[in-house]
């Protein structure tokens, strides 16, 4: 079995938000702890993250996927913009240090113009220096996992093969050590990697195989499922809800029922309000079946 959840806001509290997923058929959920586009994050209650965290233990809830914000680019040619993100993500880390075991998901960055090389070095110190500072400025070893998320490849997108990705994690280890490398993993978007050229329509047994031989499926920590508006390859990232894309319901239900993917968090990122997620996550559930 999998579990599955949808985006849910933050934006009433941490608890609310967990009564929300609830309510919407979910055992996992993502959201944005900051606004998604960039700007301040409200401090949140110990209270309310421990009613949470409460909430999430007595129903059985599976590990949830926080998304960084869109705005963090940890490898843009901007200096300013490098140690703005740095610092996003080092306040998220520390925020979440009181949301403990799950998972910390972020776009690795837009290399604009330094080439793909220069970037993953620069993500790759990000990172160490980010769970350096949180883990410092908190007193505590990290206390969640930080996923790379599999990227379209759009414009000067890092992260949309899994060459760049492994090349992350490989310097950050060289930075970080084995205590570093195992806070690290990925995180897989089914819309993102078919829009990236991998088609896990006709081949998703080929595209896991060259996910294990370039990174090792060990990594693969988490799934955002999501149809495509376009064609493998087509490096877009426009999300469709699920069965009415260009990858179809046959190919995500492979996905949610494939032996190597199961126990894992899968996220909805599908165009929908209320009514379609729950109504998503019910079709998720059948396809387990
Ligand atoms: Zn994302
Ligand atoms: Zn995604």
């Amino acid at each position: 079995m999998i579990f599955i959840g949808n985006h849910v806001s933050v934006s009433k509290g941490y608890a609310a938000m967990g009564r929300h997923a609830l309510s919407l058929g979910g055992d996992t959920f993502a959201f944005f702890p900051r606004n998604p586009r960039g700007g301040r994050s409200k401090a949140a209650a110990p209270e309310d993250m421990a009613a949470l965290r409460q909430l999430l233990a007595k129903n059985g809830f599976g590990k949830l996927v926080v998304h960084g914000a869109y705005t963090m680019n940890v490898c843009a040619a901007k200096e300013e913009v490098r140690a703005n993100s740095l610092e996003m993500l080092r306040d998220d880390l520390i925020r979440l240090q009181a949301l403990p075991g799950n998972y910390y998901n972020f776009h690795p960055g837009c290399h604009t113009g330094q080439g793909a090389q220069t970037a993953t070095a620069q993500i790759a110190a990000a990172l160490a220096a980010a769970v350096h500072d949180a883990e410092e400025i908190s007193g505590l070893p990290l206390q969640n996992t930080i996923l790379l998320e599999t990227m379209a490849g759009k414009g000067s997108e890092v992260g949309g093969t899994f060459e760049e990705l492994q090349a992350v994690l490989t310097q950050a280890a060289q930075l970080g050590g084995d205590a570093l490398s195992a806070r690290l993993g990925v995180c897989l978007d089914t819309c993102h990697v078919w829009d990236g050229g991998y088609d896990i329509q006709n081949d998703l047994d080929g595209v896991l195989r060259a996910f294990d031989r370039v990174i090792g499926l060990k990594k693969l920590r988490a799934v955002h499922l999501n149809d495509s508006k376009n064609p493998c390859g087509s490096h877009k990232d426009r999300h469709e809800k699920l069965g009415q894309g260009s990858i179809g319901a046959e190919a995500l239900r492979a996905v949610v029922r494939h032996p190597l993917l199961q126990d894992r968090p899968f996220i909805l990122e599908t165009p929908n309000d209320d009514a379609g997620y729950r109504t998503e996550i019910q079709t998720v559930r059948e396809w387990m079946a």
